[in-house]
């Protein structure tokens, strides 16, 4: 069977400047025990200017909650003004960097092509992508979202090599469900991340898919994780809004309890 250990990673978007992260930080850390770290895999993903002071306190103290960055440069350095390099977050102790949030996507035009050369140079600098796909609302109501969604996973991945793809996390985020209180229900999560699942076995195969976590997210709090958690294809949970709440985001990981 496989054995995928949850991920339950907190996207803080464009809130906490650096003094706040560290008390967010300190929070969770107070709260989260050895057997919580045990089970899941804990992560923050604070904006830019917050990873150095979470690094910091996360080493100083040596918490076990990892940390990562919300977007990373396809380009590797150079005159890209206002880009941050995978090398720099790496550098910073990040573990993962996501690429292609629908935020990105829509606010900034990012395109399979883009988010494929993003999660190549996260890779490239032994940063985990967390690959973002899902549909909207149209998408959904005319009854496309699996193909919608396959084509991202397939454009996202797009030339990695397997053992890559077996480093990323990929999250399903239907866009709808994003920051709207309104959440998947647990068969609609297991819809479209299981059909994630069967289609990395046919662009690679079964190891690969038993191996590669999947996370839902969209409106995930305490009360609505274990219901999401208990299907087969779902290894965890992206969690926007919920994550800057240490006591709701502690729930969230002891989704088990
Ligand atoms: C997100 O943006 O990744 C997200 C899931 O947001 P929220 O939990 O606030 O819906």
């Amino acid at each position: 069977a496989p054995s995928r250990k949850p991920l339950m990673a907190g996207n803080w978007k464009m809130n906490k400047n650096h003094l706040d992260a560290i008390l967010l930080v300190q929070k969770m850390a107070f709260a989260l025990k050895d057997a919580d770290y045990d089970a899941v895999d804990v992560a923050v993903i604070p904006p830019f200017t917050a990873i150095r002071s979470v690094q910091t306190v996360i080493e100083a103290d040596r918490y076990r909650i990892q940390h990562g960055a919300q977007d990373v440069s396809p380009h590797a350095s150079g005159a890209y003004t206002g880009e941050i390099a995978a090398s720099m977050l790496a550098k910073l102790g990040c573990s993962y960097a996501i690429v292609g949030h629908s935020e990105r996507r829509q606010y900034h035009g990012e395109d399979d092509a883009l988010v494929n050369a993003k999660a190549k140079a996260a890779l490239g600098a032994d940063i985990t992508p967390i690959l973002c796909v899902g549909e909207g609302l149209e998408v959904r109501q005319a009854g496309g979202h699996v193909p919608h969604v396959l084509v991202q996973v397939d454009g996202g991945l797009a030339k990695l090599t397997a053992e890559q793809v077996r480093r990323t996390v990929i999250a399903y985020e239907p866009v709808w469900a994003i920051g709207t209180g309104e959440v998947a229900t647990p068969k609609d999560a297991q819809e479209v991340c299981g059909a994630i699942r069967t289609r990395l076995a046919e662009l690679y195969d079964g190891g690969v898919a038993d191996d590669v976590r999947i996370l839902y997210g969209g409106s995930v709090k305490g009360g609505n994780i274990a219901g999401i958690m208990a299907q087969d294809d779902v290894d965890g949970a992206l969690v926007g809004g919920a994550s800057l709440d240490p006591g709701e985001f502690v729930k969230i990981c002891r989704y088990r309890d």
